[in-house]
């Protein structure tokens, strides 16, 4: 059932009520997989490290040949042979035996501990071939057992976690070439307005140039999602209704700005029937952005944002965010709220709900001018980085109150 004129958690919940978590998958390279949403359980497949090693440079060697070394009685072992990382030695210590050895590098069978370098203070013979040792060890004294770091068969990666680089980096440790991640949402976005053009090309009288368009795209391509469609239209309902039924069968989801509000280009009201497209809902109590519609063709949603610039930005953050944390299994995206105390006054009246441009800077949030916060105006976001949301019915706010941001 179609639902006008509804609050923000309303309309929030009937779009992911709408979405389906993304199933399709694929395989990726780990390395090539940075930002991507993990499709299975990672288990270690062997232990980590591989073998018993050295934690730093001196002499793997047994710690029961030591017992009773003294500085009065040093013991002298036989270096036998040296072991680099990357390298091993196929000996097994016997008795009074050591080998060199480097950070890294396997421990031999036979010995238990590692002196470090540092700590033979007997000396050395002149060939290096005997180490005289003037203290005691434990039994795997600098000892760093194998799978010391990750034991095989440990569940190391849970499906749906986001892969950043340490993630990566235990992938690779893990020796894992691939990785099966969820598909990326597919997304089209579509800017509508007879009035638009695109930069590069001249300024005519009654145009503009978009912002619209490239503002949507590059936010979803931060959220890695570059839109597999991106295209300027008119306001021509049946033309927009057929670029959106060519778009269906490629997408996840369809987003649209302009022509949803009550004027005579306000094409959606045509657009969706022609379309035979399901209105859930449309106009939501919060400025900007009121008229944002919501529709589903063909199973795929279809988010109608207003022109207005901040409006644009601002419903997208509200009402499309949600559902690409959800579809896409981003946890990531859903939007942090915090509270934090204004810099400056806010006097005008809010009736309904409205979300205002802010600068969030250590608990404390400062609002551009007054006059600069419609809907309509882009350039005073810049450098913003949140939303205010200042409920219905708040009365004047002035410097010190407390208010709920959203970080964008
Ligand atoms: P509409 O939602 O189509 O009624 O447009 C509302 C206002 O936003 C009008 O002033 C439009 O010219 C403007 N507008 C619509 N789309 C865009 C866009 N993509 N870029 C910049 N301004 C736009
Ligand atoms: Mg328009």
């Amino acid at each position: 059932m179609e639902q006008i004129g509804i609050e923000l958690e309303q309309a929030v919940e009937i779009i992911l009520n709408t979405g389906n978590r993304m199933k399709r998958t694929q395989f990726v390279f780990t390395k090539e997989a940075n930002g991507r949403i993990l499709a299975e359980d990672i288990y270690a497949s062997f232990d980590n490290p591989p073998f018993h090693r050295s934690p730093l440079d001196g002499f793997a060697l047994r710690s029961k040949d030591l017992v009773g070394a003294s500085k009065e009685m040093p013991k002298p072992i036989q270096v036998i042979d040296t072991v680099y990382a990357g390298g091993f030695c196929s000996r097994t210590l016997n008795q009074g035996e050591a080998v060199r050895i480097m950070t890294g590098a396997p421990i031999p069978d036979g010995a238990d501990c590692v002196i470090r370098l540092e700590d033979i203070n007997g000396g050395f013979n002149e060939e290096n071939t005997l180490i005289l040792v003037d203290r005691e060890l434990e039994q795997y004294e600098n000892f760093c057992f194998k799978g010391e770091d990750v034991k095989k068969g440990t569940l190391l990666l849970k499906k749906g976690v986001k892969l950043t680089y340490i993630e990566q980096g235990i992938l690779s440790s893990l020796g894992v070439e691939q990785v099966k991640v969820y598909d990326k949402l597919r997304a089209a976005v579509f800017a509508t307005g007879d009035e638009l053009i695109e930069p590069g090309t001249e300024l005519k009288p009654g145009k503009i140039y978009d912002s619209n368009l490239l503002m949507l795209y590059a936010r979803l391509c931060e959220f890695g999602i570059t839109p597999v469609i991106a295209k300027h239209l008119s306001d021509e309902p049946e033309k927009v209704a057929d670029a959106i039924k060519q778009s269906c069968e490629r997408v996840d989801l369809v987003i649209t700005t302009g022509g949803v509000s009550v004027g005579d280009k306000d094409i959606f009201h045509e657009v969706l029937p022609i379309l035979k497209a399901e209105r859930l809902f449309w106009k939501v109590n919060l400025k900007p952005g009121t008229p944002a519609m919501f529709a589903i063709y063909e199973g795929v949603p279809m988010f109608h944002l207003s022109g207005n610039p901040f409006a644009a930005a601002t419903t997208f953050e509200l009402l499309v965010r949600p559902y690409l944390a959800k579809a896409g299994r981003d946890e990531s995206l859903y939007t942090v709220r915090k509270r934090a105390v204004l810099e400056d006054d806010f006097i005008k009246i809010s009736n309904g709900r409205r979300f205002i441009r802010g600068k969030m800077e250590e608990g404390k949030v400062s609002i551009p001018p007054a006059a600069k916060h419609s809907s309509g105006m882009l350039a005073s976001m810049a450098g913003c980085n949140c939303l205010i949301d200042i409920p219905t019915g708040s009365g004047e706010l002035y410097k010190g109150s407390e208010v709920e941001i959203l970080l964008l």
